[in-house]
């Protein structure tokens, strides 16, 4: 998807200059390194990037090849997901004290948690950036959240409190969630891709089933005038913004976004004919295709 083809809009994100991953009790995380600086990006500025980067590794998982140096490298260029945000149903997750969580979900089996409960998920790494969560003097306030490190990061972007866990230096993800992600977003792609392939009605509606899991929940934008009328997405999360890059490429008539026809990655380009990722594959896929043919006119 093409950020300037349609509409003026706008999002923002925060990531670390460097992440490393650590682990504990056998399960691996992701976190900025100590050292690291914090920086603004609008992800829609680098759409295609994202979503090609993660589409391949997404490729890679379903082959079972090892993504752990692919997924440092993501996280390296385009920060953290935001699982943190992302899975929640109900909004204001602070001052109702409770999250509210969707059936399946890879963070607990548990419908509902204290946040309490929930914020600890994501703070297991960092013992030195401790995030203190007190509860109010009131019984009926809201639980507070007191942060002695990167708070300045959410202070610039102005977002609800739990922000200043996601965009604070003690945020961890585990690997595997990213993972699991990365499949399934790439399941969707390729599905759709096939889908258009495909000639048995039986199979099409079966693959239409399977894509229309496939949904952006809790996406709030609203219009405001900078400059321009412009959309502004509140997304969520990182993740959010990037089910909405593949929603919006994959119902783009003119996607930029595609899957090699020869070898299945995913490759940017601007070409609506284009349709293999390298000269290597155009000239493979060619190579294929002679040889079916020069076959036909033997059998014939
Ligand atoms: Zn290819």
């Amino acid at each position: 998807m093409n950020k300037n083809q349609a509409n003026n809009f706008t999002a923002l994100w925060v990531k670390y200059s460097e992440y490393e991953i650590v682990e504990e009790k056998k399960v691996k995380y992701i976190k900025p390194t100590e050292n690291a600086q914090y920086e603004v990006y609008d992800p829609f500025e680098i759409a295609d990037e994202i979503l090609v980067d993660i589409l391949n590794i997404g490729k890679l998982v379903g082959e079972d090849k090892d993504v752990d140096k692919s997924i440092l490298e993501f996280v390296n260029k385009y920060g953290l997901m935001g699982e943190l945000t992302y899975l929640p149903l109900n909004n204001n997750l602070v001052y109702q004290k409770k999250v509210f969580l969707p059936k399946k979900n890879p963070i607990t089996t548990k419908d509902v948690l204290p946040i309490e409960e929930y914020l600890e998920k994501f703070l297991v790494c960092d013992k030195k950036h401790r995030i203190q969560i007190f509860a109010s003097k009131d019984k009926n306030g809201p639980i507070g959240i007191s942060n002695n490190n990167e708070i300045t990061a959410n202070l610039f972007l102005n977002r609800g409190i739990e922000y200043n866990v996601v965009f604070s230096k003690g945020y961890s993800e585990q690997i595997q969630w990213i993972i699991e992600y990365a499949k399934y977003l790439y399941l969707i792609f390729a599905d759709i891709e096939i889908y258009y392939q495909q000639d048995n009605d039986e199979l099409k509606s079966a693959l239409n089933m399977l894509i229309k899991t496939f949904k952006v929940s809790n996406l709030t934008c609203k219009i405001e005038m900078l400059e321009k009328a412009s959309l502004v997405w509140d997304f969520n999360s990182l993740k959010q913004a990037i089910d909405t890059m593949l929603l919006l490429n994959e119902t783009n008539e003119r996607k930029t976004a595609k899957m090699c026809k020869h070898c299945g990655k995913a490759f940017s380009s601007q070409n609506i004919k284009a349709e293999y990722c390298s000269p290597q594959c155009r000239n493979q896929a060619n190579v294929y295709k002679s040889r079916a043919k020069s076959k036909e006119s033997e059998e014939q």
